[in-house]
């Protein structure tokens, strides 16, 4: 929840969260900010107002799950990759060791995992610079690798740039 709403004061401030769930996460943060605008307003019943927004904050904290480089948003099981690529998409929890959140509809980046990206770009500059003559084909792989990773850096400072 304390995340959450972090991430809703961050979209109020004008920084968004970037990835392949950012739409949705920003569709609901749109969603609850339209509530608190039409309850500030109406001062007739204040306290089921603020419950009605706190149950709907609630429930979208529930289907968090915090990755290291992410945020899973586990609203359906059906849509995970990683349960995808496992073949087992019945599952009621995300399998965050396998998670490819670059790819996934259900992830979001923010800025705080900026770092962490930027430090796997790096890492992953040094490796490729290392590939020496015998694993010469695995570099079209590794750079594929790096761009996404620089993908996803350049969608995170796009959706901060407000700030
Ligand atoms: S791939 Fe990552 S973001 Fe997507 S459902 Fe799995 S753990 Fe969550």
């Amino acid at each position: 929840m304390e995340i959450l709403v972090e991430e809703f004061e961050n979209f109020q401030d004008g920084i968004m969260p970037a990835g392949r769930g950012a739409t949705e996460l920003v569709t609901f943060f749109e969603y609850i900010d339209e509530l608190v605008k039409e309850h500030a307003e109406d001062e007739t019943n204040v306290l089921m107002n603020d419950t009605e927004i706190l149950g709907l904050m609630r429930k979208r904290a529930s289907i968090l799950h915090v990755g290291l480089a992410n945020y899973c948003w586990f609203a359906e099981p059906s849509r995970a990759l990683c349960l995808i690529l496992a073949g087992s998409t019945d599952a009621d929890q995300p399998l965050i060791g396998m998670c490819d959140s670059a790819r996934c509809p259900q992830a979001t980046h923010h800025q705080r995992h900026r770092p962490v990206w930027a430090e796997h770009e790096r890492k992953q500059k040094v490796f490729l610079g290392q590939l020496g003559v015998t694993r010469k084909l695995e570099g079209p792989r590794q750079q594929a690798e790096l761009e996404r990773t620089q993908r996803v850096l350049a969608e995170i400072d796009a959706a901060g740039a407000d700030t």
